[in-house]
């Protein structure tokens, strides 16, 4: 397969692998990923991994600001390049990964005088080979992000956007959905990047709500209830969680119970307020 992609300035780049890199190069996907992104032009708009820039230019017309962060060093000088008209971005050569992201925007926020007010957002056509890891990244470490419109492979899209007894639905769903929004926005085929990807696409967007979208008292039960649960997702819920120590399994088949669900349910049937539910259930008894 050619892996070459066409740079700014009309050059060719071997596009890298181990980087995920797959140039997204139809302009009406471009044109949708910046519009459903919702920018007002009073914002940061964080994009991770420019690549060659097709995006980054978009972001740079429409948003408050930009601060790009891409780890391949060989694509810099053509960033910088074809970026020159644009006076409203910082490129930052690092590892997202390996960043924080909060201190790289409070001192983009300091040099350039934004606003406080202005909203963090991130925009990007991610990385497939650590888009998890990327997403928890915001979503756990760097709570101030509000609104996060990814590309993503369309398998982890389902995940993220699937309810309560679909195949589809697990930690991923429940971690996103708790803490967010979930709109699928669009389908994107293999053929709207260069090199091609070998699965398909979409974008997503994930909208940081005020309060999580449950508030059981201990929130660290919670999230090992949902661990255990999907960790063994064929079983009952009351195996799983009795095996992973959380409880005792009489404890754990009264309070399905008293909650009225069935004591053979599997983690995959239950809503978020199930999962609460189950927190507080199994928390009062503690007490
Ligand atoms: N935004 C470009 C586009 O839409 O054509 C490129 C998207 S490409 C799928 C992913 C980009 O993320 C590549 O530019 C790649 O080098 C960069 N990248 C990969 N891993 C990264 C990391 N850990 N930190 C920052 N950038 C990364």
């Amino acid at each position: 397969m050619r892996r070459n992609a066409n740079a700014a300035g009309g050059g060719h780049v071997r596009a890298k692998k181990q980087y995920g890199q797959n140039f997204l190069i139809d302009e009406g996907i471009l044109d949708e990923i910046v519009e459903g992104a919702g920018i007002t032009g009073e914002e940061i708009v964080v994009e991770i991994g420019p690549g060659l820039g097709s995006l980054t230019k978009r972001l740079c017309g429409q948003a408050g600001f930009v601060l790009a962060v891409e780890i391949d060093q060989e694509l810099l000088p053509l960033l910088s390049a074809s970026l020159h008209p644009y006076q409203n971005i910082k490129l930052l050569h690092a590892d997202i990964m390996k960043i924080s992201l909060l201190e790289e925007v409070q001192t983009f926020r300091e040099k350039r005088g934004i606003p406080d007010a202005y909203p963090v957002k991130v925009v990007a056509n991610l990385p497939y080979y650590i888009t998890t890891p990327i997403l928890m990244k915001l979503l756990e470490e760097e709570p101030f992000v509000e609104d996060i419109t990814v590309m993503v492979q369309k398998e982890v899209g389902e995940r993220i956007c699937a309810l309560p007894g679909s195949r589809d639905y697990g930690a991923l769903s429940v971690a996103c959905q708790v803490r967010c929004e979930t709109e699928w926005l669009i389908d994107v085929p293999p053929e709207s990047f260069r090199p091609r990807p070998k699965v398909d696409s979409c974008v997503i967007r994930l909208a940081k709500r005020q309060e999580y979208a449950v508030s059981p008292h201990d929130i660290k039960m919670f999230w090992n209830i949902v661990k255990a649960g999907f960790n063994q997702r064929r079983k009952r819920l009351a195996n799983s969680l009795t095996n992973a120590g959380l409880c005792r399994k009489e404890e754990i088949e009264k309070v399905l119970e008293d909650l009225g669900l069935d004591v053979n349910i599997r983690a995959e049937k239950c809503s978020l307020q199930d999962f609460a539910n189950l927190a507080d259930g199994l928390d009062a008894g503690d007490r």
